[in-house]
């Protein structure tokens, strides 16, 4: 892995570093943003749809909020670093290093859907290479392993 200062931030820190990523590039950190990263953060480990986080947001808001603004939103923190959509889930979680780029690799498990988020540049530089080799430009890897989770396997 290239050396850098990689930092993992949660709880009150990933919500400072989110909005000072957004800041920087030039965005507002608008109540509305911070209530969809708010509800996003919320829910962990578990990756949530555009339709879970307007729920949350809606009951903490105490008005109805559409799955529409908030899919633009994360839209924009997927593009800002401040989120990453987990494929083979159809979903987001938050990003917990939202200063630097990775290809994140995610690993679900198959029976509680708890997904832990592992950076291994080396394996993702060379899934890159092979796709370069194989003729393919600009390649994107999505790394994401199933498999069962260690809290599911001891139960
Ligand atoms: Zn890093
Ligand atoms: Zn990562
Ligand atoms: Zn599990």
């Amino acid at each position: 892995m290239t050396r850098h200062d990689h930092q993992v931030h949660e709880g009150e820190s990933l919500k400072d570093a989110a909005r000072d990523r957004l800041t920087k590039q030039g965005e507002q950190w608008t109540e509305m943003r911070a209530a969809v990263f708010d509800a996003l953060a919320s829910f962990e480990n578990r990756p949530a749809s555009a339709y879970d986080i307007a729920e949350a947001v809606s009951n903490a808001q105490g008005r109805r909020v559409a799955a529409n603004s908030v899919y633009r939103i994360l839209d924009l923190f997927v593009g800002a670093n401040l989120a990453r959509r987990v494929e083979s889930a159809n979903a987001y979680v938050a990003n917990a290093h939202p200063d630097c780029l990775h290809d994140c690799i995610f690993l679900i498990c198959d029976q509680c859907g708890q997904t832990v988020h592992i950076d291994d540049d080396q394996l993702s530089t060379g899934v890159r290479q092979a796709a370069k080799s194989a003729g393919f430009s600009a390649p994107r890897p999505v790394i994401e392993v199933r498999g069962t989770c260690g809290d599911c396997e001891g139960s």
